[in-house]
């Protein structure tokens, strides 16, 4: 594979975007000397932001989850398409009253970004979360407000969260059972691959795309992403895909590394 630019993409880049699961750890194991990797990155005046679609957890919980592992440092930032939706709620929908169908961790980091949360009168906007908290009573009042004309936006698409086990039903499964019950799809997704965390991010920080690259070990989420935003973007194959994935399904890659510690060799 050509890296031959590489370099001098990473020269000019500020802030690296990060997966987590199979580009910085596969469960709870890191892969290679990932910890060594970020603090040379850190050393180098690059900052990390880690991106998760996974919106029914905590930023917190995350930070003490990398922290736990080793990763985390006080300069990183975590990024979560919830955290992304209720700052495009502020900016795009200022004021506005807004039913969420999420977990209680979730609720609270809407109300302390500003969002105006309401339960018992018809909100101007609904949003879907991965709510591993999910009741009956609350569908029922999301397709309520919806069939009253709510506007819809879910946090992220994933269908599924991988588990140990087997795969558990995400956000994307609930949107598929809004739309059996009702017909109607979000109108926006936040999270990737959609450029929403991409463009908040940019719109947040003031600076252009040439300033991000977005490293992930999943063509169809994590390079689509980098994509649709613009950024560059960087495959990563200590997780989920290999070189004979790409040009199969969405998303090419500007650069391919076996893991993100090879970066060390382009800084
Ligand atoms: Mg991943």
């Amino acid at each position: 594979m050509v890296n031959k630019n590489l370099k001098e993409t990473v020269k000019n880049a500020k802030y690296f975007l990060l997966d987590m699961d199979g580009t910085l750890y596969i469960g709870d194991k890191l892969i290679g000397d990932m910890d060594k990797t970020l603090a040379t990155l850190r050393q180098c005046g690059k900052k990390i932001i880690y991106l998760t679609n996974n919106s029914s957890k905590s930023k917190q919980r995350y930070e003490e989850k990398l922290q736990k592992i080793g990763l985390f440092d006080p300069r990183d930032t975590v990024y979560t398409s919830g955290i992304a939706t209720a700052e495009y709620l502020n900016s795009s929908f200022k004021g506005k009253s807004v039913y969420l169908m999420g977990t209680d961790a979730l609720k609270k980091e809407f109300e302390e970004i500003g969002v105006n949360l309401v339960e018992d009168k018809t909100p101007d906007v609904c949003v879907l979360a991965y709510d591993t908290e999910l009741t009956y009573d609350k569908l029922c009042r999301f397709v309520t407000y919806l069939k009253r004309g709510a506007y819809y936006i879910a946090t992220h698409p994933d269908v599924n969260c991988p588990h140990p086990e087997v795969f558990i039903p995400d956000a994307g499964a609930f949107i598929k059972l809004i739309e059996a019950s009702t017909g109607m799809l979000p109108a926006e997704i936040i999270g990737k691959p959609f450029d929403g965390m991409g463009k908040n991010l940019m719109r947040a920080l003031g600076l252009g795309k040439d300033k991000f690259i977005m490293v992930g070990d999943r063509l169809h989420t994590d390079i689509a992403f980098g994509n649709n935003c613009g950024f560059a973007s960087v495959l990563v194959l200590s997780g989920e895909s290999d070189l004979d994935d790409i040009g199969k399904i969405e998303g090419k890659p500007d650069f391919v590394l076996n893991s993100l510690n090879d970066i060390i060799d382009y800084l």
